[in-house]
Protein backbone atom coordinates (compact mmCIF):
# COMPACT_ATOMS: atom_id res chain seq x y z
CA UNK A 1 0.00 0.00 0.00
CA UNK A 2 1.41 3.59 -1.10
CA UNK A 3 2.19 4.85 2.51
CA UNK A 4 -0.23 8.30 3.01
CA UNK A 5 1.17 11.38 1.83
CA UNK A 6 1.71 12.66 5.32
CA UNK A 7 4.01 9.58 6.22
CA UNK A 8 5.31 10.16 2.65
CA UNK A 9 6.10 13.78 3.11
CA UNK A 10 7.22 14.49 6.83
CA UNK A 11 10.89 13.84 7.66
CA UNK A 12 11.73 13.52 11.62
CA UNK A 13 14.79 14.48 13.16
CA UNK A 14 16.91 11.56 14.63
CA UNK A 15 15.40 10.36 18.01
CA UNK A 16 17.33 9.49 20.73
CA UNK A 17 18.23 5.28 21.14
CA UNK A 18 15.52 4.81 22.90
CA UNK A 19 13.03 5.98 21.08
CA UNK A 20 11.52 9.10 22.68
CA UNK A 21 10.47 11.69 21.03
CA UNK A 22 13.20 14.66 21.65
CA UNK A 23 11.54 17.12 24.26
CA UNK A 24 13.39 20.38 25.59
CA UNK A 25 12.89 19.10 29.21
CA UNK A 26 15.12 16.54 28.63
CA UNK A 27 18.11 19.24 27.51
CA UNK A 28 19.89 20.03 30.78
CA UNK A 29 18.95 23.22 29.99
CA UNK A 30 15.92 25.09 31.09
CA UNK A 31 13.26 26.08 27.92
CA UNK A 32 14.12 29.71 26.97
CA UNK A 33 11.23 32.15 26.96
CA UNK A 34 12.15 35.92 26.53
CA UNK A 35 11.31 36.38 30.37
CA UNK A 36 13.58 33.12 31.69
CA UNK A 37 16.23 35.32 28.94
CA UNK A 38 15.97 38.46 30.83
CA UNK A 39 16.57 36.35 34.21
CA UNK A 40 19.22 34.84 33.02
CA UNK A 41 21.42 38.06 31.48
CA UNK A 42 20.66 39.31 35.34
CA UNK A 43 22.23 36.49 37.02
CA UNK A 44 25.19 36.78 34.19
CA UNK A 45 25.69 40.56 35.43
CA UNK A 46 24.77 41.62 32.09
CA UNK A 47 22.90 45.24 31.02
CA UNK A 48 19.63 44.41 30.38
CA UNK A 49 20.02 46.02 26.77
CA UNK A 50 21.31 42.71 25.75
CA UNK A 51 17.88 40.76 26.04
CA UNK A 52 17.20 43.47 23.63
CA UNK A 53 20.06 42.47 21.28
CA UNK A 54 19.35 38.76 21.36
CA UNK A 55 15.50 39.77 20.69
CA UNK A 56 16.84 41.78 17.16
CA UNK A 57 19.00 38.71 16.26
CA UNK A 58 16.02 36.22 16.92
CA UNK A 59 13.53 38.27 14.88
CA UNK A 60 16.07 38.30 11.75
CA UNK A 61 16.22 34.69 11.78
CA UNK A 62 19.09 33.58 14.21
CA UNK A 63 19.36 29.99 14.58
CA UNK A 64 21.72 29.91 17.49
CA UNK A 65 23.74 32.07 19.70
CA UNK A 66 26.72 31.96 18.20
CA UNK A 67 25.42 34.35 15.29
CA UNK A 68 25.24 36.85 18.01
CA UNK A 69 28.13 38.82 16.70
CA UNK A 70 27.45 42.26 18.76
CA UNK A 71 27.60 39.82 21.86
CA UNK A 72 31.18 39.25 23.45
CA UNK A 73 31.99 35.47 22.87
CA UNK A 74 31.88 34.40 26.78
CA UNK A 75 28.64 35.46 26.95
CA UNK A 76 27.37 33.59 23.57
CA UNK A 77 28.59 30.69 24.68
CA UNK A 78 27.20 30.72 28.32
CA UNK A 79 23.80 31.50 26.76
CA UNK A 80 24.43 28.65 24.60
CA UNK A 81 25.02 26.68 27.77
CA UNK A 82 21.65 27.39 29.67
CA UNK A 83 19.36 27.97 27.19
CA UNK A 84 18.04 26.26 23.93
CA UNK A 85 17.34 28.72 21.39
CA UNK A 86 13.59 27.48 21.27
CA UNK A 87 10.80 26.77 23.88
CA UNK A 88 9.91 24.38 21.02
CA UNK A 89 10.91 21.44 19.93
CA UNK A 90 10.94 20.55 16.45
CA UNK A 91 8.64 16.92 15.89
CA UNK A 92 8.46 16.43 12.45
CA UNK A 93 7.78 18.42 9.02
CA UNK A 94 6.07 18.18 5.85
CA UNK A 95 6.39 19.64 2.80
CA UNK A 96 3.50 20.17 0.26
CA UNK A 97 3.97 20.31 -3.40
CA UNK A 98 2.78 23.54 -3.68
CA UNK A 99 5.83 25.13 -1.41
CA UNK A 100 3.47 24.74 2.07
CA UNK A 101 5.64 23.90 4.57
CA UNK A 102 4.27 22.51 8.04
CA UNK A 103 5.79 22.05 11.27
CA UNK A 104 4.69 19.71 14.35
CA UNK A 105 6.57 20.89 17.41
CA UNK A 106 6.59 19.51 21.17
CA UNK A 107 6.62 22.03 24.01
CA UNK A 108 8.62 21.32 27.32
CA UNK A 109 6.61 18.99 28.73
CA UNK A 110 5.53 17.48 25.31
CA UNK A 111 2.45 18.65 24.16
CA UNK A 112 1.77 18.90 20.54
CA UNK A 113 1.38 22.39 18.82
CA UNK A 114 1.50 22.51 14.72
CA UNK A 115 2.04 25.59 12.47
CA UNK A 116 2.22 25.99 9.08
CA UNK A 117 3.99 28.71 6.36
CA UNK A 118 2.14 29.10 2.92
CA UNK A 119 4.13 30.65 0.07
CA UNK A 120 1.83 32.62 -2.65
CA UNK A 121 3.38 33.18 -5.93
CA UNK A 122 2.68 37.21 -5.53
CA UNK A 123 5.34 36.77 -2.93
CA UNK A 124 3.13 36.79 0.29
CA UNK A 125 4.86 34.55 2.77
CA UNK A 126 2.30 33.81 5.52
CA UNK A 127 2.11 31.67 8.93
CA UNK A 128 -0.49 30.10 10.26
CA UNK A 129 0.09 30.23 14.11
CA UNK A 130 -1.33 28.10 16.96
CA UNK A 131 -2.69 30.13 20.29
CA UNK A 132 -2.89 26.36 21.86
CA UNK A 133 -2.39 23.33 21.89
CA UNK A 134 -5.71 21.44 21.04
CA UNK A 135 -8.55 23.42 21.28
CA UNK A 136 -11.39 23.59 24.45
CA UNK A 137 -14.27 24.08 21.37
CA UNK A 138 -15.84 20.74 20.03
CA UNK A 139 -16.40 22.56 16.69
CA UNK A 140 -17.57 19.24 14.60
CA UNK A 141 -15.96 19.51 11.40
CA UNK A 142 -12.63 20.37 13.12
CA UNK A 143 -9.48 18.00 13.65
CA UNK A 144 -8.02 19.84 16.22
CA UNK A 145 -11.77 20.00 18.10
CA UNK A 146 -11.34 15.97 18.47
CA UNK A 147 -7.99 16.22 20.09
CA UNK A 148 -7.93 16.58 24.32
CA UNK A 149 -7.28 20.16 25.33
CA UNK A 150 -3.70 20.95 26.42
CA UNK A 151 -3.71 24.06 27.36
CA UNK A 152 -2.52 27.85 26.66
CA UNK A 153 0.48 28.46 24.73
CA UNK A 154 3.10 31.19 26.22
CA UNK A 155 4.10 34.42 24.49
CA UNK A 156 7.34 32.81 23.51
CA UNK A 157 5.64 29.41 22.87
CA UNK A 158 3.61 31.06 19.95
CA UNK A 159 6.71 33.48 18.74
CA UNK A 160 9.01 30.34 18.73
CA UNK A 161 6.64 29.19 15.81
CA UNK A 162 6.84 32.45 14.01
CA UNK A 163 10.53 32.61 14.84
CA UNK A 164 11.09 28.71 13.07
CA UNK A 165 10.50 29.84 9.84
CA UNK A 166 11.91 33.37 9.82
CA UNK A 167 15.05 31.20 10.40
CA UNK A 168 14.18 29.23 6.80
CA UNK A 169 12.84 32.60 4.98
CA UNK A 170 11.86 36.09 5.40
CA UNK A 171 7.77 36.02 6.17
CA UNK A 172 5.16 39.10 5.64
CA UNK A 173 1.74 37.57 6.49
CA UNK A 174 0.63 35.78 10.19
CA UNK A 175 -3.01 33.85 10.76
CA UNK A 176 -4.03 33.20 13.66
CA UNK A 177 -5.42 29.90 12.45
CA UNK A 178 -3.68 27.44 13.78
CA UNK A 179 -4.78 25.04 16.61
CA UNK A 180 -6.66 26.57 19.71
CA UNK A 181 -9.05 29.43 20.09
CA UNK A 182 -6.86 32.95 20.35
CA UNK A 183 -9.63 35.20 22.23
CA UNK A 184 -9.21 32.72 25.33
CA UNK A 185 -5.31 33.09 25.24
CA UNK A 186 -5.81 36.95 24.38
CA UNK A 187 -3.04 38.37 26.54
CA UNK A 188 -0.66 36.16 24.96
CA UNK A 189 -1.80 36.35 21.74
CA UNK A 190 -1.65 40.38 21.96
CA UNK A 191 1.85 40.49 22.96
CA UNK A 192 3.10 38.24 20.23
CA UNK A 193 0.59 40.45 17.81
CA UNK A 194 2.83 43.54 19.02
CA UNK A 195 6.29 41.80 18.33
CA UNK A 196 5.56 40.33 14.89
CA UNK A 197 6.29 43.74 13.28
CA UNK A 198 9.70 43.45 14.23
CA UNK A 199 9.90 39.32 12.56
CA UNK A 200 8.44 41.33 9.49
CA UNK A 201 4.90 41.34 10.14
CA UNK A 202 2.87 44.59 10.06
CA UNK A 203 -0.40 44.51 12.33
CA UNK A 204 -2.57 45.28 9.32
CA UNK A 205 -1.01 41.62 7.69
CA UNK A 206 -1.69 39.88 10.86
CA UNK A 207 -5.17 38.38 11.57
CA UNK A 208 -6.55 37.08 14.46
CA UNK A 209 -9.69 34.22 14.00
CA UNK A 210 -12.21 33.88 15.74
CA UNK A 211 -15.19 31.16 16.93
CA UNK A 212 -16.90 34.35 18.26
CA UNK A 213 -15.66 34.32 21.12
CA UNK A 214 -17.77 37.67 22.81
CA UNK A 215 -15.27 38.96 25.63
CA UNK A 216 -12.76 38.59 23.25
CA UNK A 217 -14.27 40.80 20.17
CA UNK A 218 -15.52 43.64 22.50
CA UNK A 219 -11.76 43.22 24.33
CA UNK A 220 -10.10 44.04 20.85
CA UNK A 221 -12.59 46.56 19.78
CA UNK A 222 -11.07 48.56 22.49
CA UNK A 223 -7.61 47.96 22.92
CA UNK A 224 -4.80 46.31 21.24
CA UNK A 225 -2.85 46.79 18.44
CA UNK A 226 -4.69 47.22 14.84
CA UNK A 227 -5.06 43.63 13.55
CA UNK A 228 -7.53 42.49 11.19
CA UNK A 229 -10.74 40.21 12.84
CA UNK A 230 -11.89 36.90 11.16
CA UNK A 231 -15.13 35.38 12.16
CA UNK A 232 -15.58 31.58 11.80
CA UNK A 233 -19.07 31.57 10.51
CA UNK A 234 -19.93 28.53 8.77
CA UNK A 235 -23.49 29.15 8.93
CA UNK A 236 -26.30 31.78 8.55
CA UNK A 237 -28.75 31.05 11.40
CA UNK A 238 -28.81 29.45 14.86
CA UNK A 239 -29.91 26.23 14.80
CA UNK A 240 -27.44 25.19 12.42
CA UNK A 241 -24.58 26.72 13.28
CA UNK A 242 -25.32 25.27 16.95
CA UNK A 243 -25.12 21.96 15.44
CA UNK A 244 -21.96 22.33 13.67
CA UNK A 245 -20.55 24.73 16.43
CA UNK A 246 -21.50 24.10 20.10
CA UNK A 247 -19.78 27.43 21.31
CA UNK A 248 -22.93 28.93 19.55
CA UNK A 249 -24.89 27.92 22.37
CA UNK A 250 -22.76 30.48 24.86
CA UNK A 251 -22.36 32.74 22.53
CA UNK A 252 -25.16 33.58 19.98
CA UNK A 253 -24.66 33.95 16.09
CA UNK A 254 -26.64 37.37 16.26
CA UNK A 255 -24.53 38.88 19.23
CA UNK A 256 -21.31 38.05 17.56
CA UNK A 257 -22.18 39.33 14.31
CA UNK A 258 -23.21 43.19 16.05
CA UNK A 259 -19.90 42.67 18.21
CA UNK A 260 -18.30 42.01 14.96
CA UNK A 261 -20.04 45.19 13.06
CA UNK A 262 -19.07 47.33 16.08
CA UNK A 263 -15.71 46.11 16.16
CA UNK A 264 -15.66 47.17 12.20
CA UNK A 265 -17.05 50.53 13.60
CA UNK A 266 -14.41 51.07 15.65
CA UNK A 267 -11.95 49.60 14.02
CA UNK A 268 -12.53 51.03 10.96
CA UNK A 269 -11.74 47.98 8.70
CA UNK A 270 -14.07 44.92 6.87
CA UNK A 271 -14.49 41.69 9.26
CA UNK A 272 -13.47 38.62 7.20
CA UNK A 273 -16.50 35.97 7.54
CA UNK A 274 -14.59 32.68 7.36
CA UNK A 275 -17.04 29.99 5.54
CA UNK A 276 -16.66 26.26 5.44
CA UNK A 277 -18.06 24.63 2.75
CA UNK A 278 -19.69 21.51 3.99
CA UNK A 279 -21.70 19.32 1.72
CA UNK A 280 -25.12 19.32 1.84
CA UNK A 281 -25.14 21.09 5.11
CA UNK A 282 -24.61 24.54 4.70
CA UNK A 283 -24.02 25.21 0.79
CA UNK A 284 -27.49 25.34 -0.53
CA UNK A 285 -29.05 28.33 -2.35
CA UNK A 286 -31.24 28.91 0.37
CA UNK A 287 -28.52 29.31 2.67
CA UNK A 288 -26.49 31.65 0.38
CA UNK A 289 -29.38 34.19 0.54
CA UNK A 290 -30.11 33.86 4.55
CA UNK A 291 -26.53 34.93 4.62
CA UNK A 292 -26.56 37.65 2.70
CA UNK A 293 -29.68 39.00 4.45
CA UNK A 294 -27.59 38.89 7.80
CA UNK A 295 -24.97 40.59 6.76
CA UNK A 296 -26.95 43.13 5.11
CA UNK A 297 -27.41 45.92 4.48
CA UNK A 298 -24.20 47.52 5.60
CA UNK A 299 -20.97 45.93 4.12
CA UNK A 300 -19.12 45.47 6.86
CA UNK A 301 -17.63 41.99 5.95
CA UNK A 302 -15.74 40.10 3.05
CA UNK A 303 -16.99 36.46 2.52
CA UNK A 304 -14.16 33.86 2.52
CA UNK A 305 -15.93 30.17 1.24
CA UNK A 306 -13.44 27.53 2.72
CA UNK A 307 -12.83 24.43 0.69
CA UNK A 308 -13.26 22.00 3.36
CA UNK A 309 -9.95 19.46 4.17
CA UNK A 310 -11.33 16.15 4.70
CA UNK A 311 -10.21 14.90 8.44
CA UNK A 312 -12.16 11.85 9.29
CA UNK A 313 -15.08 13.79 10.53
CA UNK A 314 -18.75 13.06 9.37
CA UNK A 315 -18.43 15.86 6.69
CA UNK A 316 -17.32 16.12 3.14
CA UNK A 317 -16.41 19.19 1.18
CA UNK A 318 -19.18 20.59 -1.20
CA UNK A 319 -18.33 19.93 -4.99
CA UNK A 320 -16.38 23.16 -6.58
CA UNK A 321 -20.08 23.57 -8.47
CA UNK A 322 -21.74 24.18 -4.96
CA UNK A 323 -19.46 26.48 -3.79
CA UNK A 324 -19.73 28.62 -7.36
CA UNK A 325 -23.01 28.84 -7.07
CA UNK A 326 -23.24 30.17 -3.48
CA UNK A 327 -20.52 32.48 -4.06
CA UNK A 328 -22.34 33.93 -7.59
CA UNK A 329 -25.38 33.91 -5.33
CA UNK A 330 -23.48 36.18 -2.28
CA UNK A 331 -22.14 38.07 -5.32
CA UNK A 332 -25.50 38.97 -6.88
CA UNK A 333 -26.27 40.42 -3.55
CA UNK A 334 -23.32 43.11 -3.23
CA UNK A 335 -21.80 40.80 -0.98
CA UNK A 336 -17.98 40.59 -1.68
CA UNK A 337 -16.90 36.51 -1.26
CA UNK A 338 -14.04 34.56 -2.26
CA UNK A 339 -12.94 31.22 -2.03
CA UNK A 340 -9.97 30.27 -0.25
CA UNK A 341 -6.76 28.69 -2.29
CA UNK A 342 -6.30 25.04 -0.66
CA UNK A 343 -2.69 24.81 0.25
CA UNK A 344 -0.96 21.95 1.75
CA UNK A 345 -3.76 19.54 1.27
CA UNK A 346 -1.37 16.59 0.43
CA UNK A 347 0.47 17.35 3.94
CA UNK A 348 -2.58 17.44 5.81
CA UNK A 349 -2.51 21.35 6.56
CA UNK A 350 -5.40 22.13 7.71
CA UNK A 351 -6.11 23.27 11.41
CA UNK A 352 -5.03 19.89 14.06
CA UNK A 353 -4.65 17.74 11.09
CA UNK A 354 -1.27 16.35 11.69
CA UNK A 355 -0.72 17.19 15.62
CA UNK A 356 -4.09 14.75 15.69
CA UNK A 357 -2.68 12.09 13.54
CA UNK A 358 0.79 11.91 15.48
CA UNK A 359 -1.46 11.94 18.37
CA UNK A 360 -3.38 8.80 17.24
CA UNK A 361 -0.23 6.75 15.44
N1 LIG B 1 -10.52 28.91 16.71
C1 LIG B 1 -10.29 29.85 15.67
C2 LIG B 1 -8.97 29.66 14.94
C3 LIG B 1 -8.62 28.24 14.52
S1 LIG B 1 -9.43 27.50 13.15
C4 LIG B 1 -11.42 29.86 14.69
O1 LIG B 1 -12.23 28.93 14.73
O2 LIG B 1 -11.54 30.78 13.89
C5 LIG B 1 -9.07 28.46 11.76
C6 LIG B 1 -10.01 28.20 10.59
O3 LIG B 1 -9.80 26.91 10.02
C7 LIG B 1 -11.48 28.25 11.00
O4 LIG B 1 -12.21 29.08 10.15
C8 LIG B 1 -11.87 26.79 10.88
O5 LIG B 1 -13.21 26.69 10.65
C9 LIG B 1 -11.03 26.32 9.72
N2 LIG B 1 -10.93 24.85 9.64
C10 LIG B 1 -10.98 23.95 10.64
N3 LIG B 1 -10.91 22.68 10.16
C11 LIG B 1 -10.81 22.79 8.82
C12 LIG B 1 -10.71 21.84 7.76
N4 LIG B 1 -10.70 20.54 8.01
N5 LIG B 1 -10.64 22.30 6.49
C13 LIG B 1 -10.64 23.62 6.23
N6 LIG B 1 -10.72 24.57 7.19
C14 LIG B 1 -10.82 24.16 8.47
Amino acid sequence: MAPHPVQAGLTRPARPRDGRAPRADRCHTEPVDLKRLETTMAELGQPSYRTGQVWEWLARGAGSFDEMTNLPAGLRADLAERLPISTLAVDASARSVDGTEKALFLTAEGRPVEAVLMRYRDGRRSLCLSSQSGCPLTCTFCATGTMKFGRNLTESEILDQALHFRRIEPVNHAVFMGMGEPMMNLDNVLAVCERLPEIGIANSHTTISTVGWLPGIQRITHEGPAVRLALSLHAPNEELRSKIMPVNDRYSMREVVDAAREWRRIRRRKVFIEYLMLDGVNDTPELAHELADLLLPKNDFKVNLIPYNPTGTVYRGSPRESIDRFRSILMSRGIHATVRLTRGRDIDAACGQLAAKAAAA
